[in-house]
């Protein structure tokens, strides 16, 4: 007796074995293919699975496996390549396969929605176009042939114009109409203007892009307004015209209706959009058209990487460095790493563009597996701005705000123009920073400063197990000021707000922009101010918009990022100061950039200033390869949380255990310690760090703890996870 073997969405780290359905011969059980979708009994519910493999018998009791329900797709819905997508991520993931192949299916999908079923829609057939009139006796039913003549009509429009389902039951009937789906509505193309004529750089990036077949990746490095997307355009266009479609992937806050409207302005009703505001339904159509071929270009976040194509021609990732790439809970995937799988199995070339590509990637190109395409010049002719460095040691703030960089708005605004004021909230106040001298807290043992738990009013290591009490005065001037680094956007623009009255302020960040379309709307009246405003933000604001009218750009407060305790802290502060930079002087007029600081002295700020972003990654990247730390090592991360102050540290505790004894010499286990914000949602949380060298087998070893987990002993309100590759180390 043949087994199905099924996945269900449940953190399990195994399949099911269900015997087929009754009403399945062995040959139509022969035929199903791996991705179908089972409707399956799981203890008192009724799941829909996904078919993972077919066995000739189960290893379970045959008197003790349930029946399968009913095979709900009549053939699998999910290409093979994203099968074996999906498949590959769990295991390289170690998260639980029936959750990851749940991700390629829409939510109404993964409900046991069929995908023909929405047949909401009635057209005409031939006779019934042709039927001459007076054929019908029935007045409703000759209205109804009328109404569809010139179109086909849903059935709720149908009914709200008073024909019952009963009439167009008759219609039907009689061969006259039939059940359809209506299509997307329409885009038009919008007036987009001509393509521009691409510059040397642009046009030798689209032919060598053009050329690619089969697997090839290759990074788009250009500076901020350089032409990128450009060129993705134009890329694209060969793709679709060698009969492929193209999936472009960007980060979410990027995803604004501004974007959207360019790709449809190029190609129109055949581009879809896929990103977390969608409704369901609108979410089920969009991955259906990419499934069946209808539509050519994908634009869409994260997630949008698992839909189905008929025929996968290019990925494009847009801004690759974006940690939003990453997910932080529940499967912690990369999209950027999981595309370029994607196009490996697709056999596809694959394009990530960045202005500030990630080290990951820049090392790729180093060791020869991406080729590297440049963009050095700015597509209009904008000029890079200028930079002023703040030494705001000692000053009087303003809710972070200097008098210098003040007077500056204040002449920006004079001259009608805009300011931008950036204000990184990301990272929390961690470090302990001597306001009278600069004086940070440091680890005695490492290059690496110590973090602040409140909790114990200790200062902690996260690099090794060095811990000390916050001193009570600074070691270096002996004074008591102390502070902890940053101020939030709101208390800025309260204050700016009071200095001044009379200008319009645009705050953007995670608390008045809640959607893109919102986003959309601050950007537009900015783009429509004549008189000068101000502009406050967060990251959100750092991302590739277009912001003509901005002359001045003020980087209020990235002194945390300095002190950061996680090993990527730097190259966020390269890319986040490019990037925010890249906003000023887009238009006629040249740009300045001011940088607040208590360290004028830093490194970093040096090289973002003087240096190419390439030169600051590369002296990045050696720093990198001297410590072992990614790309030239491994980084897996065991996280716990319980309510119990000691569970999770319990926990930890045997988890290295297990690890010390099977793990190699040159591996490092760090912890378990506190994770930095030790608390959260009433959970202790605590991590233990796993520092292994590039190797192919490393998960093998994370398969090893991943089942050593599961089978170790503890509170069940304690939960734990794996992070490959992680970007939060909060
Ligand atoms: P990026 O994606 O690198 O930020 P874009 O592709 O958005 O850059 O280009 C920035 C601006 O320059 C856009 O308004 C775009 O239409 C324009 N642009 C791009 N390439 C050219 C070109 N070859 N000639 C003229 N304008 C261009
Ligand atoms: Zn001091
Ligand atoms: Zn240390």
């Amino acid at each position: 007796m043949p087994i199905l073997r099924i996945a269900v969405a449940k953190p399990l780290r195994t399949t099911f074995d269900y015997l087929p359905p009754l009403d399945c011969d062995d040959a139509s059980i022969a035929k199903l293919q791996a991705g179908t979708r089972v409707e399956v009994p799981f203890g008192r519910a009724q799941l829909v699975g996904i078919l993972v493999s077919r066995a000739p018998e189960s290893e379970v009791n045959q008197t003790k496996l349930k029946r399968a329900t009913r095979i709900i797709d009549p053939i699998s819905l999910l290409p093979k390549p994203l099968f074996e997508l999906c498949l590959w991520a769990s295991q390289y993931y170690a998260h639980p396969i029936g959750e990851v192949l749940t991700l390629a299916f829409p939510p109404l999908l993964r409900k046991g929605v069929e995908t023909n079923a929405p047949h909401n829609a009635i057209k005409l057939t031939p006779e019934g176009h042709l039927a001459p009139q007076g054929i019908l006796r029935s007045p409703k039913q000759a209205a109804l042939i009328e109404r569809l003549q010139s179109h086909e009509a849903t059935r709720s429009a149908l009914k709200a114009e008073g024909f019952s389902s009963g009439i167009i039951k008759a219609l039907i009937d009689k061969g006259l109409a039939m059940p359809c789906r209506i299509e997307d509505t329409e885009f038009s193309p919008s007036e987009s203007g001509p393509q521009p004529t691409l510059n040397s750089q642009q046009q030798f990036a689209v032919a060598q892009l053009s050329q690619q077949t089969g697997f090839k990746a290759s990074l788009l490095y250009g500076i901020t307004g350089s032409g990128k997307t450009e060129v993705y355009l134009q890329t694209i266009a060969n793709t679709i015209a060698s009969g492929a479609q193209a999936m472009v992937l960007v980060p979410e806050i990027a995803l604004t209706p501004q974007t959207a409207a360019r790709f449809q302005g190029r190609f129109g009703a055949t581009v879809g959009v896929l990103h977390s505001g969608l409704t369901e339904t609108q979410r089920a159509r969009e991955w259906e058209r990419a499934r069946t071929g209808k539509l050519q270009v994908l634009l869409g976040t994260r997630s949008a990487l698992f839909t189905p194509f008929q025929k996968l021609g290019l990925i494009v990732v847009d801004e690759e460095h974006d940690s939003a790439y990453k997910q932080q809970d529940g499967f912690r995937y990369h999209a950027r790493d999981l595309a370029v799988k994607r196009a490996q199995i697709e056999q596809c070339p694959i394009v990530l563009g960045s202005a500030t590509p990630s080290l990951e990637t820049i090392s790729n190109v180093n060791i020869g597996r991406f080729e590297q395409y440049t963009l050095s010049t700015r597509a209009k002719a904008a000029s890079l701005p200028s930079w002023q460095i703040i030494d705001v040691r000692q000053q009087r703030l303003e809710a972070g705000l200097s008098q210098t960089l003040l007077d500056a708005c204040h002449d920006t605004l004079g001259k009608g123009e805009q300011a931008l004021l950036f204000l990184n909230r990301r990272g929390f106040a961690h470090t302990l920073l001597c306001h009278d001298c600069g004086w940070v807290a440091e680890c005695d043992n490492c290059d690496s400063r110590m973090v602040i738990h409140k909790r114990h009013n200790r200062l902690r290591c996260h690099h090794c197990q060095a811990q000390k009490p916050l001193p009570k005065t600074c070691p270096s001037c002996h004074s008591s000021h102390w502070q902890g680094v940053g101020y939030g956007t709101e208390r800025a623009e309260l204050a700016l707000q009071s200095l001044f009255p009379h200008t319009p302020i645009h705050r953007i960040d995670s608390d008045t922009v809640g959607s893109a379309s919102q986003l959309d709307h601050i950007l537009d009246a900015i783009n429509a101010n004549q008189t000068g405003c101000l502009i406050l933000g967060t990251q959100m604001l750092a991302k590739g918009h277009d912001l003509a009218k901005v002359t001045l750009v003020g980087i209020v407060d990235t002194d945390a990022l300095l002190f950061s305790s996680d090993f990527r802290a730097e190259e966020r502060l390269g890319q986040l100061l490019t990037q925010v930079s890249g906003r000023s002087g887009r238009g006629d007029s040249p740009g300045t950039v001011m940088l607040q600081t208590h360290h004028p002295d830093a490194e970093i700020f040096h090289q973002v200033i003087h240096q190419d972003y390439m030169e600051t990654a590369s002296s990045l990247l050696h720093a990198r390869h001297q410590t072992g730390l990614p790309p030239f090592g491994q980084i897996v991360m065991l996280h716990a949380d319980s309510k119990d102050p000691s569970e999770a540290e319990r926990f930890l505790n045997s988890a290295r255990h297990t690890l010390t004894s099977s793990l190699p010499k040159n591996h490092v286990l760090i912890g378990p310690l506190p994770a930095p914000l030790s608390k959260r949602a009433g959970k202790f949380r605590y991590q233990l760090t796993w520092l292994a060298p590039h190797e192919k087998n490393l998960h093998r070893f994370v398969h090893v703890i991943a089942d050593t987990l599961t089978r170790l002993p503890h509170k069940s309100e304690l939960s734990w996870a794996i992070d490959i590759d992680p970007h939060d180390f909060l």
